[in-house]
C-alpha cells in the first residue's frame, strides 16, 4: 500500500529552491509562468519572463510589443512566492487580452473582469522605494559597545560617559562611525 497520507500539492517547478531564500534562476520563474499561464488559459507564456534586479515602483509589468514580463526581484524577496505569482497571473492576464488584440489600461473594465475572474490582483502591495532610510553603524573606541542611527551623529557612547565622566560628553568616547557596506 501505498503513503497517501499527505495530500500536498505538488510543488511547482523550482519552489524549493524558493524556500531556500536563493532568487530562482530565470528558467525557475520561466516554468512559474508557464504552469500558470497553462492553468488559467490552457497555453503556455509564449514570450519572455525575467527579473528586474532594482523594479521597486511596481512589482511587475509586462511589454505587449516584445512580449516581456518582469518581475520585481526586490519584491519576490520581500514577500515571496505566493504574492510573486500572484503578479506573474497580474501580467499574463495582460498578455492574453493582447493575444486577442484587446487593448486596454490597468483600469480598463475588461482587465478588471478578467483579473476578479482569475483571482489576480490589481496592484501589488507597497514596496518602499528604498526599503526605508539605512541605519548607520556607530562603535565606540573605548568599549566596543555598538550603536545605530537613521542620521549622522556627533555622540559618545553613553555608557563610558556615565562610567567615567559622571555622564558628561566625553570627546574620548566619540563614537566612530563604521562604513557601511
Ligand atoms: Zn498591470
Ligand atoms: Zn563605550
Amino acid at each position: 500500500m501505498t503513503n497517501q497520507t499527505d495530500a500536498k500539492p505538488t510543488p511547482l517547478p523550482g519552489l524549493a529552491g524558493a524556500a531556500a531564500g536563493a532568487p530562482p534562476d530565470v528558467a525557475t520563474v520561466r516554468a512559474w509562468a508557464d504552469a500558470l499561464a497553462l492553468a488559467h488559459f490552457g497555453l503556455r507564456f509564449p514570450g519572455t519572463v525575467r527579473w528586474a534586479p532594482r523594479l521597486r515602483y511596481r512589482a511587475g509589468d509586462y511589454t505587449p510589443a516584445t512580449r516581456v514580463i518582469r518581475v520585481s526581484l526586490p519584491y519576490y524577496l520581500r514577500y515571496g512566492y505566493e504574492e510573486t505569482m500572484r503578479i506573474l497571473l497580474h501580467e499574463l492576464c495582460h498578455w492574453w487580452l493582447f493575444r486577442q488584440g484587446v487593448h486596454h489600461r490597468e483600469d480598463s473594465p475588461v482587465f478588471q473582469r478578467l483579473l476578479t475572474a482569475h483571482g489576480a490582483p490589481a496592484h501589488g502591495l507597497p514596496l518602499q522605494r528604498s526599503g526605508g532610510r539605512r541605519l548607520r553603524l556607530y562603535v565606540c573606541p573605548c568599549c566596543g559597545m555598538r550603536y545605530h542611527y537613521r542620521r549622522r551623529v556627533n555622540y559618545a557612547c553613553g555608557r563610558c560617559c556615565r562610567r567615567w565622566s559622571g555622564g558628561r560628553f566625553d570627546p574620548r568616547f566619540r563614537l566612530v562611525p563604521v562604513p557601511g557596506p
